[in-house]
């Protein structure tokens, strides 16, 4: 169904897959007439924009389906903004063609494409009224008065406004002040909305309780968002696929579940979450699997991955997939296990950070729950000589970046756009 991407498919066994719970768009999107159901809602079509020198998204091709939550994903600069702005027409493409609804609008400016767009400043009228701001799109195409209050209440009910419309921007909340944003976007029911950072400016608390809004919304509304955050925790919960982006190139594309549980690449094993990378050399590789040895010592065996032999390669395990275990038990008997020497040890609350240095200098990052006080007691130090083991199924292969990476970061610390 997808034809999407450049890149690791060799490497991913799983497809990327629309999931159940997308929705399709219940009324009023402006749609191309005939059969809209076969043809994506956004096509990118082996787009590149280029800036002087710099090519900020290089021949990037992408299918996104009607009524899906779609996030564009990735670091400061790697050209998410950039290819919101060629779908919404306020940059034009250097190469490649943008279809919305199966039509090509590559030439269009953006009033005349069927999408709107929210940013992270809410760029609100501050001398009108909450109603008025939301009404303004339609009173401009001369829509009639009582359609236009209609429209308004329904928006502004959607978003928990009801009693606000009457108030300016400046006598609301960050947060209100973007749903307010939000509700003047969809009163256009627009085929496609674009989202570029929309919670950026918000707290953690508002922007994880937003985020469930959001989706909800999208849910309820049925249009097609397209949503751009640096933020992996915000990809994860909102979106049906995620498109992770390095260096104005896709990397990979899928379910948020196999964004994090099969990363195609380094990059993305290392951008969602914390890398947890063993290298190594693939030794054998045919249909019925992939052997990698470690140069941490073992040999590990994996589904297959389109892998040649004699490559450099890496293989993921998450964090919280691993166990720590004390040498003096031996080695787990149904599970492959590495030994290493604890560099540090971090109370997190729900759970304890282990940072294990491999016999090849490879730092793995464990977190092990905090479900029994005594236990964590027990738990050796830094300095102790521990076995790190996992079950068969959590462990992936991963193939580098091409061109190199860019270094992936870490969560608490992405640099905000
Ligand atoms: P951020 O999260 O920081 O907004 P981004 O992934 O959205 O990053 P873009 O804004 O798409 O990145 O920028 C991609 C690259 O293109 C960056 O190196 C940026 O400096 C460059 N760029 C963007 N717009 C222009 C422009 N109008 N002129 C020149 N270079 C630009």
């Amino acid at each position: 169904m997808y034809k999407v991407y450049r890149a690791i498919t060799a490497f991913r066994p799983l497809r990327a897959r629309l999931p159940a719970h997308t929705v399709r768009p219940k009324e009023g999107a402006i749609a191309p007439q005939g059969d809209t159901e076969s043809v994506p809602s956004v096509r990118l079509d082996r787009v590149t924009k280029q800036f002087g020198e710099l090519k900020a998204v290089r021949d990037l091709t992408l299918d996104i389906e009607r009524g899906e939550f779609f996030t564009l994903l990735g670091p400061s600069g790697c050209g998410k903004t950039t290819t919101l702005r060629m779908v919404a027409g306020f940059e034009e493409t250097t190469e490649g063609r943008v279809l919305l609804d199966g039509e090509d609008v590559t030439g269009l400016p953006a009033f005349k494409r069927p999408t709107n767009t929210v940013f992270q400043s809410y760029a609100l009228f501050p001398h009108l009224s909450v109603e008025r701001n939301v009404a303004f799109g339609l009173e401009r195409k001369k829509v009639n008065r009582s359609r236009v209050r209609t429209r308004v209440a329904e928006e502004l009910e959607r978003v928990g406004l009801a009693a606000e419309g009457r108030r300016k921007p400046n006598q609301l909340s960050g947060g209100q002040q973007q749903r307010v944003a939000l509700a003047r976007a969809l009163v256009n029911r627009p085929a496609v909305l674009l989202l570029d950072e929309p919670l950026g400016a918000l707290d953690l608390k508002l922007r994880k309780q937003l985020q469930v809004e959001l989706k909800r919304i999208q849910r309820d509304v049925g249009i097609t968002f397209v949503y751009v955050t640096h933020d992996q925790e915000e990809a994860l919960t909102m979106s049906d696929r995620i498109a992770v982006m390095n260096r104005g190139v896709v990397e990979q594309v899928d379910v948020p579940e196999l964004v994090y549980e099969r990363p195609g690449t380094t990059f993305v094993a290392g951008f969602i979450g914390v890398s947890n990378l063993m290298p190594g050399d693939v030794v054998s590789a045919n249909g019925a699997g992939t052997e990698l040895k470690l140069d941490a010592g073992i040999t590990v065996r994996m589904e297959s991955a389109g892998a040649t032999v004699g490559e450099r390669a890496h293989a993921v395990v998450r964090p919280e997939k691993l166990e720590l275990h004390s040498l003096d038990a031996g080695p787990p008997g149904d599970r492959p296990s590495v030994e290493g020497i604890i560099e540090s040890s971090l109370y997190l609350g729900t759970a304890t950070q282990v940072v294990v240095r491999l016999g090849d200098d490879t730092a793995m990052t464990v977190l092990v729950p905090n479900t029994d006080e005594a236990a964590r007691q027990r738990m050796p130090g830094a300095g102790a000589r521990v076995r790190l083991a996992w079950a068969n199924e959590h462990i992936h292969i991963v193939r580098g970046t091409e061109g190199g990476e860019s270094a992936p970061q870490p969560l608490d610390t992405a640099e905000v756009a």
